[in-house]
């Protein structure tokens, strides 16, 4: 029949409707293009069926839904999966953007996050009480899919992965059953929800421990050609084997455009950028970033200390919604001085916006099982 896939009838629908506390969306719905929307414009997808529950109960009958009309499902939070996995073509997609929401306990120092609910919500609820979970550095990212990947991000050196604050996640199993997952209870599943987590149900819901910081987060911004790009990549290799816990540290290779906002001497050309973020005691910042003064002369050079809100909001917009996305991340112990050389001649061709960064990973990171 028409706006719905032909194992899913009107009849079912409507029974559906009867019982789903939510949103029920198909293709000849009012919303239907936006309910069926993902951050990357390079997914256009037509599922047969957007349901949006309005809380755990209604996941669970999406679930047996999807399950009895033999639909693949898709689950959306964030809708930031850069290769488009929470939307598919004649699917169910399980939309969880109604439940939203972030209730932080400040003497337990503790958040409890909806399984729809985004970085910035999150940011700013812990942040009212001077607290902190490490998240993303994008706010319109959803909590539930970069959590159930692991979280990295600028305070990740200092806190460790976002995984490595969670406490439980209640889920919708694939078969119905409705769990907490803790160290204590379901420690199996608690262990592969950390990392491989879309694989096991629908997360409702998500607790965290919180850490005390802010509001300041303090920041530099070196900018060299780049010709320069061996002699930095050697300054950041040095600094980053013994860089202290509280630095995080990034080196991006790109062109500097739009040309207007860089020095006349790069505009347009390649540059290598080396940005720090230093999430520790201000009066410790000069002696913990001085090693990366004292490599090549940087083009220009910034630092000041920021509202840590500010900076996690602060390319939202350039990386808003609707965009074309490609994006691809690896690991790797160093980088070949013939490989930093082609990544700066591959930026000089490349469309522009393309960019290659490497970010610091270890510390606390690291120390955690
Ligand atoms: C602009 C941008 C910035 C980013 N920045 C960072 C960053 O700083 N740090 C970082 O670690 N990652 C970052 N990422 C990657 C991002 O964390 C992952 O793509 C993540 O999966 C997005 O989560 P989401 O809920 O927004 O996405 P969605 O597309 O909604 O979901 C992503 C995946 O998780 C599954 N999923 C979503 N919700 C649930 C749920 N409730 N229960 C079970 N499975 C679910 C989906 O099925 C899908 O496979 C970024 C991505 C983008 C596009």
């Amino acid at each position: 029949m028409p706006g719905t896939s032909g194992r899913v009838t009107k009849a079912r629908l409507q029974r559906l409707s009867g019982w789903f506390g939510g949103d029920v969306i198909t293709a000849g719905s009012k919303g239907y293009d936006d309910a069926r929307r993902v951050w990357n414009a390079m997914y256009d997808r037509r599922p047969a069926l957007v349901l949006r529950p309005a809380g755990a109960a209604d996941v669970a009958t999406a679930i047996r839904f999807g399950r009895e009309h033999d639909l693949a499902i898709a689950i959306k939070s964030g809708a930031h999966s850069a290769a488009g996995h929470s939307s598919i073509d004649d699917g169910l997609v399980i939309d969880l953007s109604l439940m939203r929401g972030v209730t932080v306990d400040p003497i337990a120092r503790t958040a409890r996050v909806n399984g729809g609910a985004l970085l910035g919500e999150m940011d700013i609820a812990a942040q009212a009480y001077g607290l902190v979970c490490p998240v993303g550095v994008i706010g319109h990212t959803g909590v539930a899919g970069l959590t159930l990947g692991g979280g990295i991000g600028r305070l990740q050196r200092h806190y460790g992965l976002t995984i490595d604050s969670l406490r439980a996640v209640e889920l919708v199993t694939a078969d119905g059953r409705t769990v907490r997952a803790t160290e204590a209870d379901e420690p199996d599943l608690f262990w592969g929800l950390r990392g491989a987590g879309p694989n096991f149900g629908v997360a409702t819901a998500f607790e965290f421990d919180l850490h005390p910081f802010g509001p300041l987060l303090h920041r530099g911004l070196a900018i060299y050609r780049g010709s320069q790009v061996r002699d930095v990549w050697a300054m950041v290799d040095e600094y980053g084997r013994a860089a202290p816990e509280a630095v995080a540290l990034i080196m991006a290779i790109a062109r500097a455009e739009p040309a207007e906002e860089y020095p006349p001497s790069v505009a347009g050309e390649p540059i290598v950028l080396v940005a720090y973020n230093h999430s520790g005691d201000a009066a410790a910042v000069e002696a913990d970033t001085a090693p990366l003064r004292a490599g090549p002369e940087p083009v220009s050079l910034t630092s000041g200390s920021q509202p840590y809100l500010e900076v996690q909001t602060a390319n939202d917009l350039a990386m808003g919604w609707g965009h074309r996305s490609w994006i691809l991340g690896s690991y790797a112990d160093d980088l070949r001085p013939d490989v930093l050389d082609a990544l700066v001649d591959h930026v000089a061709d490349a469309p522009t916006g393309a960019s290659i960064s490497a970010s610091l990973q270890g510390s606390a990171m690291a120390r955690f099982a």
